[in-house]
Order: structure tokens, then C-alpha cells, then sequence
């Protein structure tokens, strides 16, 4: 039997997609790796482990003591830091590197988006009238919303932000994609949300209250992505979901079939 070592950065859909999809396949010895943030991840059918590695120089000993033979990187466009010590990791310990490139969010007829670079933008493109707010920005990035306390935020995260992360007037519902445009649809007219603020994430799974504030014509501040690492002089492909990740792995495997033992 041979099999490709294959460690998936993950905590995205895409991550457990291919999980999904390398589920059983003898070609394969995956393991997927979780920073660890969420309380109750969604936990694949392949082996996994939780925690950082230590910094670029961390992974890149992590890569080369178990002599991984592919990295891919399925984190999620706003994870900068691990994005680029994947990268940095990838260069000295020269692992075949595949990043999921989710493609961004792109307005169509009837969206009313501003596109702003940052939170503390975001929190400010609110405006000096009070609003009701959905905000969906992930209960690590609140802080800026304080510097804005007039307006009601309606909160949506996986895992509850602690009390002292919340701006003063917020409800917090904690709720774990994929949501659907009826069911966005629905919260936001139970809410009377006025505005919306998201980060750019792209993906089908949290595209659905942009498609109802759409249907419903209510604004959205949209956060942009950080920029993708520098990838210049280094080996990689790239591809836009899982299904092209398995087909890259699948094209790796057939060239180098490594004795199977695990990564
Ligand atoms: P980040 O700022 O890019 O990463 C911070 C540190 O967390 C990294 O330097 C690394 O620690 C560790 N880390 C991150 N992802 C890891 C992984 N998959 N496996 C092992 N260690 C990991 O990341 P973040 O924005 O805090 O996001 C954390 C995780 O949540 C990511 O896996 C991401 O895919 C997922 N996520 C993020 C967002 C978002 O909006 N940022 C949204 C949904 C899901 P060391 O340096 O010690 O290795």
C-alpha cells in the first residue's frame, strides 16, 4: 500500500470537505489541523490535531519531522498569520503547497454594498444615527465596535464573544453555518436590521444574508480580505475548492507513492 502524507490547514468548509472527500481513500494519509478556536469543532472522518505549531519556523520542523508530502492550505481568506507561515514553511521545507483560493464576493444589479478596508472602517462607515446591525464579523474582531455604542448590534457567531468583548446595545445569537437566504431572510425582518456589516469571506455557506439584504434593498458594509502571502519564486498551485484539491493530491500521489504510514 502507498499513500501521500497530507496535512490540510483547516477550519473552513472546504477543510471538511476534503476530509470528507480523502475519508477511506488508501492513497491518502491525511490529517487535519484546527487552530483550536471553537468550542465544539465539526470533527472530520480523518485523523486530526488541534493547536498552532509555533510560527512559520514551528511548522516548517512539523512539515519536515513527519515528512509531510503535501500542504494545503484551507484556512479561511481572513487568517492572514497561518496563511503566511504556510507559505514560509512550505519555501524551506519544500512542501508541495496547494492553496483554496475562495473566490470573493462580487456586488450584482440591486446590491447596495460600501466596500471598506477594515473594522475599524467598517464601524465607522455605521454612521452618527442609530441603527440596528447584524453583525457578522467573527467574536474576535468586535473591539472596533465600541467606538461606535449607538447603535444596536445584532450578533452572530459560532461560539458566544465574552461579555466584556460586546459593544454595549448587542444581542448575540450563536449559530454555526451554512445559512440559507430564507433563513437570513427571516432573521432579518424579525430583527428590523437596517444595515449589515460581513467580511468579504466569499463561499456559498454565509452567502445567504447578502442575498436577502439584497431582496430586502438593505445596505452592507463589506470588509475586504486581507492580502493572499507573497507567493513569488515559490512552487504551488492553487485552486478554488475542495473538489480541485482532491484533484491536485490525486495528481501528486500518482507521481510519488510513498510508503503508507502516516503523517
Ligand atoms: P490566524 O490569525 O491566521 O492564525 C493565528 C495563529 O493560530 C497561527 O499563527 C497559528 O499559530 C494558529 N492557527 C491558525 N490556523 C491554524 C490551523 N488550521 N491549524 C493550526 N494552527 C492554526 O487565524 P485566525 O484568523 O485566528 O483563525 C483561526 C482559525 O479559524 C483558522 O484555522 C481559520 O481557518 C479559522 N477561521 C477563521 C476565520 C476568520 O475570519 N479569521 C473565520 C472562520 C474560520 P502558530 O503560529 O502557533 O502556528
Amino acid at each position: 500500500m502507498s499513500c501521500l502524507k497530507t496535512l490540510i490547514l483547516g477550519g473552513t468548509g472546504e477543510a471538511s470537505q476534503l476530509a470528507a472527500l480523502l475519508a477511506g481513500d488508501a492513497r491518502f494519509a491525511p490529517l487535519l489541523s484546527l487552530a483550536g478556536r471553537t468550542q465544539a469543532p465539526r470533527l472530520p472522518d480523518i485523523p486530526w490535531r488541534t493547536g498552532g505549531f509555533g510560527g512559520a519556523a514551528g511548522l516548517a520542523a512539523y512539515l519536515a519531522a513527519r515528512r509531510v508530502q503535501a500542504l494545503v492550505v484551507a484556512t479561511h481568506p481572513f487568517a492572514a498569520n497561518i496563511r503566511a507561515n504556510a507559505v514560509a514553511a512550505a519555501g524551506r521545507s519544500q512542501t508541495p503547497l496547494l492553496l483554496i483560493l475562495r473566490p470573493p464576493w462580487q456586488a450584482a444589479a440591486g446590491d447596495d454594498w460600501s466596500q471598506v478596508a477594515d473594522m475599524a472602517q467598517a464601524a465607522r462607515a455605521l454612521g452618527a444615527v442609530r441603527k440596528r446591525v447584524f453583525l457578522t464579523v467573527g467574536r474576535q474582531e468586535l473591539a472596533p465596535f465600541a467606538a461606535a455604542p449607538w447603535h444596536d448590534y445584532l450578533i452572530r457567531s459560532v461560539d458566544p464573544p465574552p461579555p466584556e468583548a460586546l459593544p454595549p446595545r448587542a444581542r448575540v445569537i450563536s449559530a454555526r453555518g451554512p445559512f440559507s437566504e430564507a433563513q437570513d431572510y427571516q432573521l432579518l425582518r424579525e430583527a428590523r436590521i437596517e444595515i449589515l456589516v460581513s467580511k468579504n469571506a466569499g463561499g456559498a455557506a454565509t452567502q445567504g444574508k447578502l442575498l436577502a439584504a439584497r431582496a430586502l434593498g438593505l445596505p452592507v458594509v463589506l470588509v475586504a480580505r486581507p492580502p493572499e502571502p507573497d507567493l513569488a519564486g515559490l512552487a504551488h498551485a492553487t485552486t478554488a475548492d475542495a473538489l480541485g484539491a482532491l484533484a491536485w493530491l490525486v495528481q501528486l500521489h500518482a507521481a510519488d507513492s510513498p510508503a503508507c504510514r502516516g503523517v
